[in-house]
């Protein structure tokens, strides 16, 4: 079974109200589907969240220039023949053995974020060819996997409390964890957030929060130390974008709070340094965002061995397959309280959300078929 042809179908609907991070606004949910053709007739489909989109499909096309004609059910040769390209090899300048010098350095997310889509498209294969969905070709079982909602995004001009009224919504519909946007206003405007918050959902609901990089070692102790009264079950990116495994070793001897990590990780090899830190407690690497299923499996692997737990970012329907397959290792799988416009739609079939689990089905790949009307009609 070879690969015959990779093509990409990116999508983007703009959100009524933005969401807000302490980061940025989102304004639209984007994603790019790549689907890869085998020449006897096995269709797989991969996704990207990622960023610029033009300049990722063009990474997938140059990739798929590279990959076709390789076995589709080899995995592991065609991720390692596109991450070989990111660094230098004898003669590579002058791509003597037919292959691009080594890939730009500044193209790095984006590079990542392509072999990743092609990468979680042929796990999609793998699992037609063996008529099995990925979480059973891995040893897993059909239960129910834990997903937690996310949301109270900072909406301009809002009240204090609308994160708090939307996020009981969300233990309303049955989620029994939630996650709420803080790190965007002072300290004193959050922590009052999280106190209606954690007043609104009730004292057995899981509360975690995502700090989006918000702040300095001094301050995130401060922080810290102000929400614990609130039983917080996790602080997630709580420190600056360029901090490392060693800062975070401080911050997590400052605070009982667990801490989450690693969704912007480009490798395994900086996700291991903050596993082996001690300092990550839970671990949520995001196949769809770089570097694919294959890099999941290899983090899960470690996060089981180091005790540290994984939490994928986003992309449920595909994630809920890794935690299938790693249940002693797995929190759960991250989903949004108020779906998006794009995830509700862009399926004709996928696993269900109900009672805050992921329920995965029997069909083989992921499991996923793609409304391909609704995509054309949101391409971009
Ligand atoms: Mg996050």
């Amino acid at each position: 079974m070879k690969i015959a042809s990779i093509k990409t179908h990116a999508a983007s609907i703009p959100f009524e109200v933005p969401r807000v991070t302490a980061h940025e606004p989102m304004r639209a949910a984007s994603v790019i589907l790549v689907e890869v053709q085998t020449d006897d007739g096995v269709a797989g489909c991969g996704q990207i969240h990622g960023a610029p989109i033009k300049e990722i499909c063009e990474w997938v096309a140059r990739f798929g220039e590279i990959v076709r004609g390789m076995d589709a059910l080899g995995h592991l040769e065609v991720w390692e023949r596109l991450f070989s390209l990111t660094s230098p090899r004898p003669g590579g300048t002058w791509g003597r053995d037919g292959l691009p010098p080594p890939l730009p350095r500044a193209a790095r997310p984006q590079i990542m974020a392509a072999i990743g889509g092609i990468d979680i498209a042929l796990w999609d294969i793998k699992g037609k060819a063996a008529g099995l969905p990925v979480y059973r070709l891995l040893g897993g079982a059909n239960r129910p996997v834990l997903a937690y909602a996310t949301g109270g995004y900072y909406r301009d001009g809002a009240p204090l409390d609308a994160c708090a009224v939307e996020l009981a919504s969300s233990v309303a519909a049955g989620y029994r964890a939630v996650k709420l946007k803080v790190g965007g206003q002072t300290i004193k405007d959050d922590v009052e957030r999280v106190r209606l918050t954690r007043e609104a959902i009730g004292k057995d609901t899981l509360l975690l929060l995502d700090l989006t990089g918000a702040y300095g070692i001094d301050d995130c102790i401060a922080f810290a130390r102000t929400v614990e009264p609130y039983d917080i079950y996790w602080l997630e990116e709580p420190l600056y974008w360029y901090l490392q495994p060693a800062d975070f070793q401080r911050l997590a001897a400052a605070t009982p709070i667990p801490l989450a990590h690693c969704e912007r990780e480009l490798t395994r090899f900086t996700v291991r340094d903050f596993m082996t830190s001690g300092a990550v407690r839970f671990v949520q690497f995001d196949s769809t965002r770089h570097a694919g299923f294959t890099e999941s499996l290899r983090i899960a692997t470690l996060a089981e061995q180091l005790g540290v737990r994984i939490a994928p970012h986003q992309a449920p329907e595909l994630h809920a397959h890794l935690c299938a397959a790693f249940p002693n290792a797995s929190f759960a799988v991250e989903s949004n309280g108020i779906p998006d416009p794009l995830w509700s739609g862009m399926y004709a079939r996928r696993a269900q959300i109900r009672n805050s689990c992921v329920h995965l089905e029997e069909a083989p790949g992921f499991g996923i078929e793609i409304d391909w009307n609704f995509i054309d009609r949101h391409r971009v």
